[in-house]
């Protein structure tokens, strides 16, 4: 198996063509050097993968944020409202 070098996506026999790329920041805190770059499918994607990174950074964010997203160096600029569930998972088994 062979991956992307650039975007680590697998490389299958029916071609690749790697994501594109993103610009994303919290709406809370987005300052000209507060943009990061993400490659993902879509724009929607891109401002989940950030809420999740940036909550993972904190140990625990808030269940909501806004994130922007825009092309890379674009003026049109959206807005994505992200909210999550923390979920606990029981399991039974017979003692
Ligand atoms: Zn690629």
């Amino acid at each position: 198996m062979s991956y992307c070098p650039i975007c680590d996506g697998f490389l299958s026999s029916f071609g690749h063509t790697c994501p594109p790329l993103w610009e994303v920041c919290d709406a809370e805190d987005c300052d000209d050097q507060d943009w990061q770059t993400i490659r993902e499918i879509d724009a929607e994607e891109a401002a989940r993968e950030y809420a999740g990174k940036a909550d993972s950074d904190s140990g625990g964010g808030p269940h909501e944020r806004t994130v922007l997203v825009r092309a890379p160096g674009s003026t049109d600029v959206k807005r994505f409202f992200i909210t999550f569930d923390y979920s606990i998972d029981y399991y039974a088994r017979e003692a």
